[in-house]
């Protein structure tokens, strides 16, 4: 194959003058038809992994995403780069024949470099049939963390994929994306793919503008949360609760406090959710009182604290949430309320639930409950939760917790646990 010029290719499509972290190799990876694993946080540019790629390779390449409105997104944002329309498609149950017929005859025609798939259309018959008569590029799996019970978002059908895609093809090479960084996930994926040598990519996970506090749950959270909110006034925030009630009366208190706040969780009907959802980008209000119903794809930049009312139930979901905080760099504080009978009702919430999801749920928590009741470094701590070493004296952000800054005594640090 002739030389390529990554950089130009990337300025092409994409307008863009240098590549994120690791894209440019991960690319060079997919480019050599090799096996691919890319474990990079949310935000660091994980879909131009694939879709540059796909772009310059001949033939399709399948994505195989698992949710219609992100698909979407990017099938629109690919088909204002290029000339034709068909570059681009997604292929589910919401399609007519006769844009099915469309979808096929811009792939036979090599017209279509990127093709979007539910996991659950890829399994059916008529589409395998076709695929197979194709040539397809590779196979990228977005948010292939669905595939592990022990990741945030099990979804069944992506354990069925491997043998759709060997239905497909012998040869395609497949690429997995995630922003879940659990050793854990990372070798439950490679296993259910079934690709045990493939190229992995792993960024840093630290996030060093976020400060991490843990703060003791009483019964003066109320004005705890409503005195830190009047400080940070006109600033953009989120408050996580566990529950719709304490969502509602949360953001009533602190309305009746004089801050600018809204509601948002699942109970809400569409109208209203979206509304207050733009309130919150359009800064009409300054805080979201929400359950973890809000912040999929929600990317305002300058959100400058996030508040946990209920510690989470994993490390994983405490690391995405607080992430949402400092996108833009700057300043991130994430303060999550703590008490261990939060912990006790977490665990009756599962008790209904299959003994293996009961038991990988309790692993979980008993992971949250050594983090907050910790004296190590908060951020020490995630990132050894995440595989990675982190030295608070040389790491960037390496004082940017509670018990680094305000170490706790010798006599309460004594039953920690060790890294
Ligand atoms: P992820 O899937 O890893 O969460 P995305 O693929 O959604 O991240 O990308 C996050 C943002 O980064 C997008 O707005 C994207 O346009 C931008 N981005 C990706 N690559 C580059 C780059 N090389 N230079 C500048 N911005 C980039
Ligand atoms: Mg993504």
């Amino acid at each position: 194959m002739e030389q390529i010029n990554l950089h130009q290719e990337l300025k092409k499509y994409f307008g863009f003058n240098e590549f994120k972290g690791l894209q440019e190799s991960v690319i060079k990876s997919i480019i050599a038809n090799e096996d691919t694993f890319v474990i990079m946080p949310t935000g660091g540019g994980k879909s131009l992994c694939y879709q540059l790629p796909a772009l310059i390779k001949e033939g399709t390449a399948i994505v195989v995403s698992p949710l219609i409105a992100l698909m979407k997104n990017q099938v629109d944002a690919i088909r204002n780069i290029s000339e034709h329309e068909g570059v681009a498609h997604v292929l589910n149950s919401s399609l007519n024949k006769t844009q099915v017929k469309q979808v096929k005859e811009d792939i036979s025609n090599g017209i279509t470099k990127l093709l979007y798939v539910a996991p659950e259309s890829l399994t059916k018959t008529e589409y395998i049939d076709f695929l197979k008569e194709q040539n397809i590029s590779f196979l990228a799996i977005d948010e292939a963390h669905c595939i592990s019970e022990w990741g945030h978002d099990f979804r069944p059908e992506y354990r069925n994929l491997k043998n759709i895609i060997e239905r497909i093809g012998d040869n395609i090479p497949i690429i997995g994306l995630t922003a879940t960084a659990t050793p854990k996930v990372q070798e439950d994926i490679l296993k259910n793919l079934r690709i045990p040598n493939a190229n992995t990519f792993k960024a840093s996970f630290n996030r060093p503008n976020l400060y991490y506090e843990i703060r003791p749950k009483t019964d003066d959270v109320d004005s705890d949360i409503i005195k830190f909110v009047k400080k940070n006034s006109g600033k953009s925030g989120i408050i996580y609760c566990l529950s719709r009630k304490r969502v509602e009366q949360l953001a009533q208190t602190l309305q009746v406090n004089g801050v600018k706040a809204v509601p948002y969780h699942a109970g809400l009907d569409a109208k209203t959710r979206s509304k207050h959802q733009d309130m919150f980008l359009m800064e009409d209000i300054d805080v979201v009182v929400a359950t973890i119903a809000f912040g999929m794809g929600i990317d305002k930049p300058d959100v400058r604290f996030v508040i946990h009312n209920d510690i989470p139930k994993s490390i994983e979901s405490y690391y995405q949430e607080t992430g949402r905080a400092g996108r833009d760099g700057g300043e991130g504080h994430c303060i999550a309320y703590y008490n261990h009978k939060d912990i006790e009702k977490l665990e009756k919430f599962m008790s209904g639930k299959p003994i293996a999801e009961q038991e990988i749920g309790h692993a979980l928590l008993q992971d949250v409950v050594a983090f907050a009741e910790s004296s190590i470094s908060r951020r020490k701590y995630i990132l050894h939760y995440f595989g990675e070493e982190f030295d608070n004296k040389t790491g960037e952000g390496g004082d940017m917790d509670d018990n680094v800054r305000y170490p706790k005594t010798k006599k309460e640090a004594k039953d920690d646990v060790q890294l």
